[in-house]
């Protein structure tokens, strides 16, 4: 059996000046953290929260965000953080499922979760920290998080302190050792990748830069003038901070930024490097506590998601189960410290995703000789077009190289000759006319096999994207039944 201390605790003893957190303009040492840190423990032990007991809380990113987490893994207790976009009809099945003996939120967002208690000031009558700090068993659950529910009712993926751990461990040994990492947190703490670069950045030892939500000015200042040297982006946070640096180069403060979360388009990764930003792709997803391939420093160029990080396995698998070789298309399998220990309550749901140690992610993807994985499709994504398959990252990333374009998604609509058919939905640049459909489909043409090329083009003025600015294809899709 492993135990872990909790990581402010450790830092507090260790480097107790050294900065933990910033957040809205104020700054935390790992003792000021601790202290702040154990007066939440006190507050949540005098509203009766102990071991295994379940917190829900609707936040966006906020210091008190910080102090619940660490408090509540000092209790045993866990954490169940919703994502603070949706309603409260969305809400309810999820807090039903994890039956919290405590809610909060943050701000305005108490409306939306019944009973619940302001966040922000949960812990500020309580003037006295509890020494409580249990060592946590690696395999104790620590936060459910539920999936977005897009294949049906959500499912809480719960993750363990084991796993938290396992991943900061790995991903530092793949970035290499730096003497005082400084994470801009920018991801959203209900989330997995929020969480991890929280949980990363403590085992670190290093300092998180947080941030209510990404606003790339702010984001661009705090790389600048903060001595941030490493971010967590998306591609499109990642699109909207170089369009805001212009010409401004990177500092040499900053190390690197991974680039994950969905489909990263070649020539985006090209453009961050061509202006100084260390930028490497990563794969992962929430069953695998965050990232599970990322390229090595040595050897990016964007083109893949790069290799296992050390301690992971990946392999492709066909559909009679059999396990493929390099060069194979199938579905991604993962075995790792880092894969969820289940799906709250639901046995036959984790029986379904986790079989033998191995996490069937339901992505589609490749891997080269080199052990590179090259990530498809969602499994529910890939547009089967009379036999054909379709990945409609490809046909996006031909789509976004024009030059009008600003975004594209392609989704598959329903074809009773075909069973299905790319529809692409685009959206033209600021300023610029769009090119009408003829001219779309004659630039696809050029490099897509016909039958990939979209069978109609959709012009809308955004794409909706969902909280960490992934496409919500599921909204398109339902453009098809109209
Ligand atoms: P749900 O909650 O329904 O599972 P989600 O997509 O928001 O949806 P996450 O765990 O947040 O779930 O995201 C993980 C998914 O993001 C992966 O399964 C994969 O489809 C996609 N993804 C992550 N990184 C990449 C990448 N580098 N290239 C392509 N797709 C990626």
């Amino acid at each position: 059996m492993s135990v872990l201390l909790c990581p402010i605790r450790v830092g507090a003893r260790h480097q107790p000046q050294a900065e933990a957190l910033t957040f809205a303009g104020r700054s935390w040492s790992y003792e000021a953290l601790d202290a702040e840190v154990s007066r939440w423990v006190a507050a949540l032990e005098a509203e009766g929260v102990g071991a295994s007991d379940r917190v829900a809380s609707l936040a966006t990113n906020h210091v008190a965000s910080v102090c619940l987490f660490w408090a509540l893994g000092r209790l045993g207790a866990v954490l169940a953080p919703l994502n603070a976009r949706l309603t409260s009809a969305e809400l309810a099945p999820m807090v039903e499922d994890i039956q919290p003996r405590l809610s909060l939120a943050l701000g305005s967002l108490v409306e939306r979760l019944p009973g619940a208690r302001p966040l922000e000031s949960f812990a500020e009558a309580v003037s006295t920290g509890a020494s409580t700090c249990q060592p946590l068993e690696a395999s104790s659950p620590r936060v459910v998080l539920f999936t977005s529910g897009t294949t049906g009712r959500p499912k809480g993926a719960v993750l363990t302190e084991g796993n938290f751990r396992a991943s900061s461990r790995a991903s530092a040994a793949n970035l290499g050792a730096h003497p005082a990492p400084r994470w801009l947190g920018t991801l959203p703490l209900f989330h997995v990748g929020g969480i991890a670069m929280l949980t990363r950045t403590a085992y670190e030892g290093g300092c998180l830069v947080l941030h209510e939500r990404f606003d790339a000015d702010a984001a661009n200042r705090a790389i600048d003038g903060e001595g941030v040297s490493h971010a967590s982006l998306v591609a499109t946070t990642l699109e909207r901070m170089l369009d805001a640096r212009g010409d401004r180069r990177m500092p040499d403060s900053f190390a690197w930024a991974l680039i994950g979360g969905g489909p990263v388009p070649v020539p985006l990764l090209a453009r961050a490097r061509a202006a100084g930003l260390r930028a490497l792709q990563t794969y992962g997803l929430t069953e695998a506590c965050s990232q599970v391939t990322t390229e090595r420093p040595d050897n990016a160029d964007g083109r893949t998601a790069g290799v296992p990080l050390p301690g992971v396995e990946v392999r492709i698998v066909g559909v009679g189960g059999e396990v493929l070789g390099a060069g194979a298309e199938g579905d991604i399998e993962v075995r790792a410290p880092t894969v969820m220990a289940g799906y709250w309550q639901r046995p036959e749901a984790t029986h379904e995703a986790v079989r033998d140690g191995w996490l069937r992610t339901k992505d589609v993807g490749v891997l080269d000789g080199g052990g590179r994985l090259t990530v498809l499709s969602r499994r529910t994504d890939l547009i089967v077009r009379g036999g054909e398959n379709i990945y409609p990252a490809e046909v996006e990333a031909v789509l976004l190289n024009h030059p009008a374009v600003q975004e594209a998604a392609v989704v598959g609509f329903p074809d009773d000759r075909w069973g299905e058919r790319p529809v692409a939905f685009v959206a033209p640049r600021p300023g610029q006319a769009h090119p009408g459909e003829e001219a779309l489909a004659a630039w696809c043409r050029q490099s897509l096999a016909g039958f990939k090329t979209p069978a109609r083009f959709v012009w809308v003025d955004a794409l909706p994207r969902n909280a960490m600015g992934k496409v919500e294809r599921t909204v398109l899709r339902r453009h098809a039944l109209r």
